[in-house]
């Protein structure tokens, strides 16, 4: 088990995973649209996607998350009605994670970018490889040689879904930096929409 530290790019923003491991981690790369289209909204699709359009993201407990610094930066936005709650440091326009936007279900898919920039332990080491490689048919780029695989695995959904089942049955997912007491997540959701939408949704697009 290893504590992960959080970093925006420019420092405001800075917190902690607490206790990562392989067992409680699944490292999963992410190639849908949305993911892509806030990757461009925050202007880090260069530092965030890789060559083929994913986000790397890291799903954890909410409760194991905590945020020391900057916690005042954090902005969240959806890109579709009732979509996951995607957030960042508001300061520099760092990824931070998403959310699902009931915050019952319990996971935070924090992603790797805000990780990286805290100079932790490595990835590998703490989290262990990648498990998940999910909507691949967004891909971008030549996506003949990618590794495609695998998807959503029976036996990681199984692990996940107990993980979420066990903090709505201790009321665990009250635990968390990403919403109040009351339900309502800690920052107004923006909701990008529209012509605004419309201008990020031809990435996903750039195969063929
Ligand atoms: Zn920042
Ligand atoms: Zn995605």
């Amino acid at each position: 088990m290893k504590d992960v530290p959080i970093r925006c790019e420019c420092g405001k923003v800075r917190g902690v995973v607490r206790g990562m491991a392989p067992a409680n981690t699944n490292r999963a790369i992410c190639y849908c649209d949305d993911c892509q289209a806030f990757a461009h909204y925050l202007g880090q699709a260069d530092e965030v996607l890789d060559q083929h359009g994913g986000t790397e993201v890291l799903q954890v407990a909410p409760g194991s998350v905590e945020f020391t610094d900057g916690a005042g930066h954090l902005a969240c936005l959806q890109l579709t009605e009732n979509g996951p709650y995607r957030w960042y440091a508001d300061c520099c326009g760092t990824p931070i994670g998403n959310t699902p936007a009931n915050w019952r279900i319990s996971f935070v898919g924090l992603l790797r970018r805000c990780l990286d920039a805290g100079g932790g332990p490595s990835l590998e080491s703490a989290a262990g490889p990648v498990k998940m490689r999910i909507f691949t048919e967004f891909a971008t780029g030549d996506t003949a040689t990618m590794t495609k695989g695998p998807g959503f695995t029976p036996g990681g959904m199984f692990r996940f879904g107990l993980s979420i089942l066990g903090g709505m049955l201790t009321g665990r997912y009250r635990n968390t930096p990403f919403f109040e007491g009351n339900g309502q997540p800690v920052a107004a959701p923006y909701c990008v929409a529209g012509e605004e939408r419309a201008k990020l949704a031809p990435y996903a697009q750039a195969d063929g």
